[in-house]
């Protein structure tokens, strides 16, 4: 790995949201206090060093900040307010623009008023897009959303999206690979990773890491969020159509299953969780009631407001559908698409949304990276070193 000196990185990650790293003055207090920091992948205070001394490419390569989860303890440790937690955020969103190949996320993270243009021509597409293509047989008397808008085309246009998402999500994804394997990417057998698939699984499903910090209701809201975004993306993409069973469609019309079905509870648990984790964090974010709520990047208010947005728009929509109003539940569908596509094709692949795959992926890849190195014979110098040890010790 070259040590080569980047003088413009400081600068560069200023544009990401770094205020008062230069104030760090390289006490370690960070380091001790974290509670997710290993003597194998020691951070803050490493990462903080790399930004002083213009390590663009040993940050690139480092999968320290993917293990923060942001509690906000080490800033409060800090003697110098050099704001270690919000440095590690700030490296999360650089990280995801250097894994991204479209320069998308860069943009999106660095120009406020990209990033509003950007979402503004989505949500304008997707206005026109439901108000020039609908059904020919609409019911104007009743509220049913599948006559304007049938199922079935959702349905395609739902898996047209899935797979450029997936696409740029996964080709990122492989760059994050890459970046963080070095040049072991291609040398450990696949049995390595095939062994810790379950380690994945288990990170993506319970953030269990989050759960060792001290402000465990930072980890729940955490885990509200994420539980409930992914409940909305299987109903609406996945049960769309009920994957052929028409007992287990996902209902945009009056809904006709009884308060238990699992589609039903689903749906308001999605709604619960997100509403209930989104107002936690915005009243924070207004209140700056925490360390981790004091700086608030505009993409971080971008993707509460159309989170929280979206789930409201599905809530009225579903009252309205209740008092069978045609009118305005079409035009509330209108305006629910155009807010939930846009938070889908930009935030999930180019912004906070990635994190969600970044993150467990890297947890996945130091596992399979500690096991690969565990079978490999120790060194010669090292294993005659070794007795001198035990002997000294
Ligand atoms: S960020 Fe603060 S606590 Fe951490 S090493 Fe620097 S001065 Fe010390
Ligand atoms: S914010 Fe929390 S998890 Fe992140 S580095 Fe600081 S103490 Fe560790």
């Amino acid at each position: 790995m070259s040590n080569k000196v980047d003088p413009n990185l400081i600068h560069d990650l200023k544009h990401f949201g770094l205020s008062d790293a230069h104030k760090c003055y390289n006490c370690g207090n960070c380091t001790g206090t974290c509670p997710l920091s290993t003597p194998e992948n020691p951070f803050p205070r490493k990462l903080v060093r790399y930004i002083q001394l213009g390590q663009t490419e040993k940050i690139q390569k480092s999968p320290e900040p993917w293990l923060c989860y942001y509690c906000g303890d080490c800033s409060v440790q800090c003697p110098r307010g050099a704001e270690p937690g919000e440095t590690m955020m700030v490296l999360r969103r650089y990280l995801t623009a250097s894994y991204d190949w479209t320069g998308f996320a860069r943009k999106f993270y660095t120009s406020e008023r990209f990033e509003i243009i950007a979402i503004s021509v989505v949500a304008l597409l997707v206005g026109l897009g439901l108000l020039l293509f609908h059904g020919d047989n609409i019911n104007w008397q009743d509220a049913h959303i599948n006559s304007v808008w049938p199922s079935e085309k959702i349905e395609i246009a739902d898996l047209f999206m899935a797979a450029i998402l997936s696409f740029l999500l996964l080709s990122n994804v492989f760059r994050c690979f890459k970046f963080t394997m070095g040049d072991l990417a291609f040398k450990v057998p696949i049995k390595y990773y095939a062994s810790q698939a379950k380690e994945l699984l288990i990170h993506v499903a319970t953030q269990k890491r989050f759960g060792k910090c001290t402000d465990k209701m930072q980890w729940f809201v955490h885990l509200m969020i994420m539980t409930g975004y992914a409940s909305v993306f299987l109903l609406v993409v996945v049960f769309i159509n009920g994957l052929g069973f028409e007992n287990l469609k996902f209902q945009r019309d009056l809904p006709e299953y009884p308060l238990w079905h699992p589609i039903r509870l689903i749906g308001y648990y999605a709604t619960f969780a997100i509403m209930y984790g989104t107002t936690y964090a915005i009243i924070g974010r207004l209140k700056k009631s925490k360390p981790v709520y004091r700086y608030s990047h505009p993409t971080d208010w971008m993707f509460l407001i159309l989170l929280q947005l979206t789930t409201l728009t599905g809530i009225f929509i579903h009252f309205t559908r209740l008092l069978n109003w045609p009118i305005p539940t079409y035009g509330l569908y209108i305006v629910h698409m155009m807010v939930a596509v846009p938070m889908l094709v930009l935030e999930v692949p180019f912004a906070k949304w990635a994190h969600l795959a970044y993150r467990p992926v890297i947890i996945y890849l130091l596992k399979v990276k500690e096991m690969y190195m565990k079978d490999q014979p120790v060194p010669a110098i090292e294993a005659e070193a070794e007795p001198v040890v035990a002997t000294a010790e």
